[in-house]
C-alpha cells in the first residue's frame, strides 16, 4: 500500500483520500472544496454538480491593472489551481517617462507562497520607483528589499514546507534602455515584428544541464526535474543578487513579462509574437495593425488579456500572469 503525505501538515494519507484527516486540506487539485468531486463536475459559475457547493470568488482569481494605454497586466488563477500564487506590480515615475514592471510566481512548495509573491512584487516595485535614476543599482536594491520583506513573513517552521519563496522578474525602462533583473523562471521577452527574443535565462535545472552539455534540451524536457528552479527569492536562498541584463530598445514593440503559466504553452518568442499579431489584427479594441506608427496605443491591456486567454485555452494548468509595456 502506498502511503503519501499531506502537503500541508505532513500526516500520512492514503492514495484515495480526498481530504487529510489531520488538518482537512483537500488533497486533489482542481476539485470541489466541499465534496472533492473532480474539476469536470464544476461548471463555469463555480457550482459543483455533485454537491451544489459554490466556491467563493476570490479577489486574486483575476487581477487586472491598467496604468495607461501603454502599460497594463493581468494575473489569473488559471483552470486547475485553487489559489492564485502569482502577483504583479506596475508603476510609472519621472512624469511617466520611466516604467516599472514586476512579476512574481510564488513557489508552491513553500509556505504562504501567494503572500510571498505579493510582498516581493510590491516591495521591489516601490524600491525601483524611488531609486530609478541608477537602474542597475536600483535593481540590486529592489531585490534585497524584496528579500527582506519576504523573510519577514511569519513562517511556522513545520517540517513540510519551505519558508515563503517566490520567483521574480523586474524591468525598469528608462529612455531607450530596459534594465531587467530576475531570479527563477519567470521571463521577460522583447516582441516586435522586426525581431523578437527572450531577454532572461531561466534559473532552472533544465537550463543548467543543457548549458553544461549534460543533456540535450529534448532529453532534459522529459525529466521530472525539468520544471525545477535553481534560484528564487526566499528566506532560505543564499542571497538575492539578481541576474541583470541591459537591453537597448531597438524600435517600437512590446516588453512582455510573464510567469511559466503562459510560457509553458508558448516558450519561443516567435510563438508569442504570432499570438499577439493575431490579436492586433482582429481585436475588438480596434487596434492599429502591428507595425503601424500608432500601434500599441491602448494595446497593453488587450494583449495581456489575450495572452492569458491563450494560456487558459491551452489548458490553464498553472496560474497565469502577463504584464506588457508598449514602446
Ligand atoms: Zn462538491
Ligand atoms: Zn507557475
Amino acid at each position: 500500500m502506498t502511503i503519501m503525505q499531506c502537503s500541508k501538515c505532513g500526516a500520512s494519507v492514503l492514495p484515495n483520500d480526498r481530504f487529510c484527516e489531520e488538518c482537512g486540506t483537500l488533497l486533489i487539485a482542481g476539485s470541489c472544496e466541499k465534496c472533492g468531486a473532480g474539476i469536470e463536475e464544476i461548471d463555469e459559475q463555480g457550482f459543483c454538480s455533485n454537491c451544489g457547493f459554490r466556491r467563493e470568488p476570490r479577489e486574486r482569481d483575476w487581477l487586472e491593472i491598467t496604468i495607461g494605454s501603454h502599460l497594463a497586466g493581468v494575473s489569473d488563477r488559471g483552470l486547475r489551481h485553487h489559489h492564485n500564487e502569482d502577483f504583479f506590480a506596475l508603476k510609472q515615475v519621472n512624469n511617466a517617462q520611466t516604467n516599472i514592471l514586476v512579476v512574481c510566481d510564488g513557489v508552491s512548495s513553500s509556505d504562504q507562497s501567494d503572500l510571498a509573491a505579493q510582498t516581493a512584487a510590491e516591495s521591489a516595485c516601490l524600491t525601483l520607483a524611488t531609486a530609478w535614476e541608477n537602474p542597475e543599482l536600483a535593481m540590486k536594491l529592489a531585490f534585497n528589499t524584496a528579500l527582506k520583506s519576504v523573510s519577514n513573513i511569519f513562517y511556522a517552521n513545520n517540517q513540510n514546507t519551505d519558508p515563503p519563496s517566490t520567483t521574480i522578474v523586474a524591468a525598469l525602462v528608462h529612455h531607450d534602455t530596459a534594465t531587467i533583473g530576475w531570479l527563477g523562471d519567470s521571463r521577460a521577452y522583447w516582441i516586435s515584428p522586426s525581431g523578437s527574443r527572450q531577454l532572461t535565462k531561466d534559473d532552472s535545472w533544465l537550463t543548467e544541464v543543457v548549458a553544461a552539455g549534460e543533456m540535450t534540451e529534448i532529453e532534459a524536457k522529459r525529466s521530472p526535474n525539468a520544471h525545477g528552479i535553481t534560484r528564487w527569492l526566499g528566506a532560505d536562498a543564499d542571497n538575492a543578487d539578481p541576474s541583470i541584463v541591459n537591453f537597448t530598445i531597438p524600435g517600437s514593440g512590446y516588453l512582455l513579462l510573464c510567469t511559466d503559466g503562459l510560457w509553458n504553452y508558448a516558450p519561443e518568442a516567435l510563438q508569442l509574437t504570432n499570438i499577439i499579431q493575431q490579436t492586433s489584427n482582429t481585436d475588438v479594441f480596434a487596434l492599429q495593425p502591428f507595425g503601424h506608427p500608432t500601434a500599441g496605443v491602448g494595446a497593453a491591456i488587450a494583449i495581456s488579456r489575450s495572452l492569458v486567454e491563450f494560456a487558459r485555452n491551452s489548458g490553464g494548468h498553472d496560474n497565469i500572469t502577463v504584464a506588457v509595456l508598449c514602446l
